[in-house]
């Protein structure tokens, strides 16, 4: 088994819900040299159009191919029932002590009309990013020393909402990415069938929508749970990477 540390962790709860809500983020983090995994914290089945989890899971698997991300790992915890408990903040702690990353990515928010797992998500990655510090505690951790993770940043599913996450945000450029982005998600065919082709369009309409409010081609959002600082204001406000200088 690979243990390579990784840099960044991204968490969502069903295979396709982070290509969704932050797929050209972490292809555009790989590029930039950073050892990004993913983790599903269940395997997203039953679904209506999907043989089972078989097939699901080879889908995720391609896809995460397409970010170029270098792990991807699903955990069992049950989709439809995904609540926030003791055993489901063990679970996702203990890949946090194992990979190590500075900075974790995960969902946050209740998707009202679509999975209530979503939210359950975002508690859970909320106390096992705690748990994973914790000392005193390796035996419910399989021996895995603690490990504090530096930040964590929230990825909302912004599809049905006018406003999109926390405040403060972020956007990242995805301009280079969003073609990765949209062939991630066409690895899902169980889940984007060709009736299902306007999502597609949502998802993509959206990250254009997103960028060009902060003077990008492509964008998406995130959310910080805290204020960002920095101590090079020029550096921050005029970085090589920044847009939005002046009237984009
Ligand atoms: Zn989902």
């Amino acid at each position: 088994m690979n243990t390579e540390s990784l840099d960044v962790i991204a968490v969502g709860a069903h295979p396709d819900d982070l290509e969704i809500a932050c797929g050209g983020t972490l292809a555009k983090l790989a590029r930039q040299g950073h050892r990004v995994g993913m983790i599903d914290l269940t395997d997203g089945e039953p679904t209506p159009c999907s043989p089972g989890p078989e097939v699901r899971l080879e889908e995720a698997r391609r896809a995460a191919e397409v970010l170029g991300v270098a792990k991807r790992i699903t955990l069992d915890l049950p989709n439809r029932r995904l609540f926030d408990g003791f055993d489901a903040r063990v679970a996702l702690a203990k890949e946090f002590r194992r990979y190590r990353p500075r900075l974790v990515l995960g969902l946050s928010g209740a998707t009202p009309l679509a999975s209530p797992d979503h939210y359950q998500a975002g508690l859970i990655i909320d106390a096992a990013v705690f748990y994973s510090r914790l000392t005193k505690w390796d035996e419910c951790f399989d021996g895995l020393p603690p490990h504090t993770i530096d930040r964590q940043l929230y990825t909302p599913f912004g599809l049905r909402s006018l406003t999109v996450g926390a405040t403060p945000c972020v956007v990242v450029d995805i301009g280079e990415t969003l073609e990765q982005k949209m062939q991630a998600l066409a690895c899902y065919k169980t889940q984007f069938p060709p009736q299902k082709a306007g999502v597609l369009d949502r998802i993509r309409t959206a990250a254009l929508h997103y960028g060009q409010v902060a003077g990008f081609t492509a964008g998406e959002v995130l959310g910080s749970p805290t204020p960002l600082g920095t101590g090079d204001l020029m550096g921050l406000l005029f970085g090589p990477d920044i847009v939005g200088k002046g009237e984009n």
